[in-house]
């Protein structure tokens, strides 16, 4: 499983040196990286998507944005969150390639016109470093004489009578306070029924809320990193609009860059075990390789650019910078990067228009709205709504007004 870890972190690694330097993290600067890798039946792999960054904007940015810029701006710029953006780039593309009779990687439309996933491939997560939020807080030191962790982080657990919290250190086990965690500067949704305590050593956070990414000052609506890949591990990672046309899509491993710090039990706790959820065939490890551009003690500020990659034709590699496509002016011809909610819709309705008689029993007249299409995906957003009514159900909306744009 290692190897295998290593390969899926070479590929990334080895990507992002050929990229040029545009976008890049300067020699003080660090970043994140993370991307997509598909394993084909053969067991051949190639990386499909790839991105870097470390941004969130606040909620105030959002609201100041004039009519949010009707989904041309990009809230959330962690490297994760852009590679998975970069993902479904890449799908939309794959989807073009299938409905127009060329051979796709991934799709394939069955007899009954039906999109289905090519038998016996797979893809797996890369990420530099452990995902900001609840996969990032554990003990520094975890193990005692008998392999079982000595001293426990206070626990929120979700349970059918709502939250009860386990393990809390009371002022007896002085040592045991003592004893450090790594910690998040992701803060407890304010829905939360349990906050952190912000108290010394292991009573610092609580673990098992929802968390909103991490920044100082101007609050941002945007859920840390552990949230949303929990969300995907549950939901897929192709979102509620790709849903209406193709099956779930979900990762088979998550592999964390070398030289981080890094918890299984912390990760598995992150992505699924606190919300009661099973993992499927999830496998998470760590790799022996690692990303030279990660935060130490030279690179002390976090860079504040992105670089966006996937695996299509056209216009393959994006530079981002707070949410927007990097010296964009108004009057610019593709001013707006390819991979914002938008840019999403707008290939989604081509693609319903170019193969109606594929699927799309849905037509668009205009003033059909994002939000209204995402509707459509009925068993998406009927699997959502009983997560929110449980596990999930602080997860904050995002204003509607980010959604309700036509094209
Ligand atoms: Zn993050």
């Amino acid at each position: 499983m290692t190897d295998f870890a290593d390969q899926v972190a070479q590929l990334c690694l080895e990507k992002y040196m050929k990229l040029g330097k545009n976008g890049k993290p300067s020699e003080k600067e660090w970043t994140v990286l993370s991307g997509i890798v598909l394993k084909k039946s053969n067991g051949s792999l190639s990386l499909v998507a790839l991105a870097t960054g470390t941004k969130c904007l606040g909620e105030i940015d959002l609201i100041n944005t004039e009519l949010y810029e009707e989904g041309c701006r990009l809230s959330d710029s962690h490297a994760e969150v852009l590679a998975r953006r970069a993902f479904l780039r890449y799908l939309y593309e794959q989807l073009d390639l299938s409905f127009g009779g060329a051979k796709s990687d991934v799709f394939v439309i069955n007899n009954e016109k039906k999109i289905k996933l090519i038998d016996g491939i797979s893809f797996h997560f890369f990420t530099s470093q452990t995902p900001c939020g609840d996969c990032s807080i554990f003990l520094k030191e975890e193990f005692s004489e008998n392999d079982e962790p000595l001293t426990k982080i206070r626990k929120c657990d979700y349970t059918d009578k709502g939250q009860t919290i386990i393990g809390l250190n009371n002022d007896n086990e002085e040592k045991e306070i003592m004893k450090d965690i790594y910690r998040t500067g992701a803060k407890c949704v304010k829905f939360e029924k349990f906050q952190d305590a912000h108290l010394p050593g292991v009573n610092y956070h609580v673990i098992g809320p929802l968390r909103t990414k991490p920044g100082r000052g101007n609050p941002t609506l945007s859920l840390s990193c552990s949230d949303k890949m929990a969300k995907w591990n549950i939901l897929g990672v192709q979102g509620s609009l790709l849903s209406i046309l193709i099956p779930p899509i979900k990762m088979e491993t998550i592999v964390v860059g070398g030289n981080s710090p890094f918890s299984l039990e912390a990760m598995e706790r992150g992505l699924y075990k606190r919300f009661n959820e099973k993992a499927y065939n999830l496998n998470i490890v760590q790799s022996k390789l690692s990303f030279k551009q990660q935060k130490n003690y030279e690179r002390k500020h976090p860079c504040p650019t992105s670089i966006i990659w996937c695996a299509v034709r056209n216009r393959n590699t994006e530079i981002a910078v707070e949410g927007r496509k990097q010296g964009a002016t108004k009057k610019k011809k593709g001013r707006n990067l390819l991979v914002t909610r938008r840019a999403f819709f707008e290939t989604f309705l081509r693609i319903c228009d170019k193969y109606q008689n594929f699927k799309c029993d849905i037509r668009h007249p205009k003033k059909i709205t994002y939000l209204d299409y995402k509707k459509w995906s009925k068993d998406y957003q009927n699997l959502w709504s009983v997560l929110k009514s449980k596990s999930f159900h602080a997860w904050p909306s995002k204003p509607i007004r980010l959604q309700t744009f036509v094209l």
